[in-house]
């Protein structure tokens, strides 16, 4: 084995679970040099002087990746009225967010929309080191119809011209990806089973961030809106629900097969049902309970049906929207594996697969020369996904990250 350096570390748990396998792996540990993954080892060919850190009872995963968050919400309920605030307010607000998904052994978060600048004033604040939190990929505003949902993030885009404008104005602002709001949602005055762009407009926004090597996502929660994703060649589907007129649900199966047929992934964001009804409880508004119940329910179905059509499917929150927390991503993961994933393969949506979906070959496995985010659990996460809940050593880029007592 090699010499080791000042830099070296060798972290041992019981189990490394890598994310590019199904199995776990025992008796391994991972070598560390610096911010990156150097290699996995063989406990038993580990020299006397290897500079060895136990860490037994443990699990070490890649950090998990939040496919889908708004740092700049604040999860409680409130986000319409959040809008009103100044951009400072939920930039603060949002710098809190990010380390609170740190916190929770989540590395990297993809921001799937915020307002003005606040995404990128809280990754500069990180990157300065005067914040501490995920690594952030950002989109910037959203892009939506005039009036559209999602309107006041400040990205309404109109007319061939005009989208094509939008998407390089969110590039040169930063943004790493497209969002583009593609039917109606939470926001009043538009309808979640009315599409919003049309073909063309959403094929001028594809073709354009392509020319500028940016993937682009596309909120869609009515079949229309997921068809004509599917036509204009988008990579990824925010959501994949098939609403229709009076909040009904229809799974239609034949676009679920042609969203596998293209390689689109999606993100079901499925925790957003069930958060809500956490919070409505037994004694909510019945009327409301019934029908997240009914909306759980149909997103449960959707995402049934597009597994079973060998959709890939990512592990993401919609963290800041309505009750979703941005330490729930173990919600999500359980909800996936409700809808038919095994358990590994519901690790990897949050890790391997997400990294995949997004274009990184940085982070989300442990192999060489990936970045050392890594995170120890206590427990077995394949096993028992409440160790999920669990994490007790958090690194980024090598550096351990202190963790609150729980
Ligand atoms: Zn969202």
């Amino acid at each position: 084995m090699a010499d080791f350096t000042a830099q070296d570390r060798i972290y041992l748990p019981d189990r490394v679970f890598t994310a590019l396998e199904d199995r776990m792996r025992e008796g391994t540990g991972v070598w560390v040099r610096g911010e990156r993954i150097q290699a996995l080892v063989a406990v038993g060919d580990l020299p006397l002087d290897a500079p060895v850190e136990r860490w037994p009872g443990t699990t070490i995963t890649p950090g998990l990746i939040d496919a889908h968050v708004h740092l700049d919400n604040p999860g409680d309920g409130s986000t319409l009225a959040a809008m009103e605030e100044a951009d400072e307010v939920l930039a603060a607000a949002g710098a809190r967010h990010a380390r609170t998904a740190l916190e929770a052994g989540i590395t990297t978060v993809r921001d799937c929309g915020s307002r003005g600048d606040t995404v990128f004033s809280i990754r500069r604040a990180i990157d300065l080191g005067w914040a501490s939190g995920s690594a952030i990929v950002a989109a910037g505003s959203p892009l939506t119809v005039p009036r559209g949902h999602g309107w006041p993030m400040g990205g309404e885009v109109a007319g061939l011209e005009g989208v094509r404008a939008g998407v390089r104005a969110q590039r040169a602002k930063g943004a790493d990806f497209i969002k583009v709001i593609n039917s109606g949602g939470g926001t009043p005055g538009t309808y979640a089973w009315q599409a919003a762009f049309p073909i063309e407009e959403l094929r001028a926004i594809v073709e354009e961030a392509h020319g500028l090597n940016m993937r682009v996502t596309v909120h869609c929660l009515c079949t229309e809106a997921l068809q004509r994703t599917l036509a204009a060649g988008a990579d990824q589907i925010e959501h994949g629900h098939f609403l229709l007129e009076g909040d009904r649900i229809e799974v239609d199966g034949p676009t679920a097969d042609a969203i596998a047929a293209a390689g689109v992934f999606v993100t079901p964001t499925m925790v957003v049902a069930s958060s809500l009804l956490e919070r409505l409880g037994d004694d909510g508004d019945p009327a409301e309970r019934d029908r997240w119940l009914r909306m759980l329910d149909g997103w449960l179905a959707g995402a049934r049906r597009l597994r079973e059509a060998g959709v890939r499917l990512v592990a993401g929150t919609d963290a800041g929207w309505r009750w979703v927390r941005f330490d729930d991503l173990p919600s999500e993961i359980s909800l996936l594996r409700q809808v038919g994933l095994s358990a590994a393969a519901s690790l990897r949506a949050a890790t391997s697969e997400s990294a995949t979906a997004m274009g990184l070959d940085d982070v989300g496995a442990i192999a060489p020369g990936r970045r050392a985010d890594l995170v120890a659990f206590a427990g077995d996460p394949v096993a028992d996904p409440t160790a999920l809940r669990r994490p007790v050593r958090v690194l980024q880029g090598g550096r351990a990250v202190a963790l609150p007592v729980r």
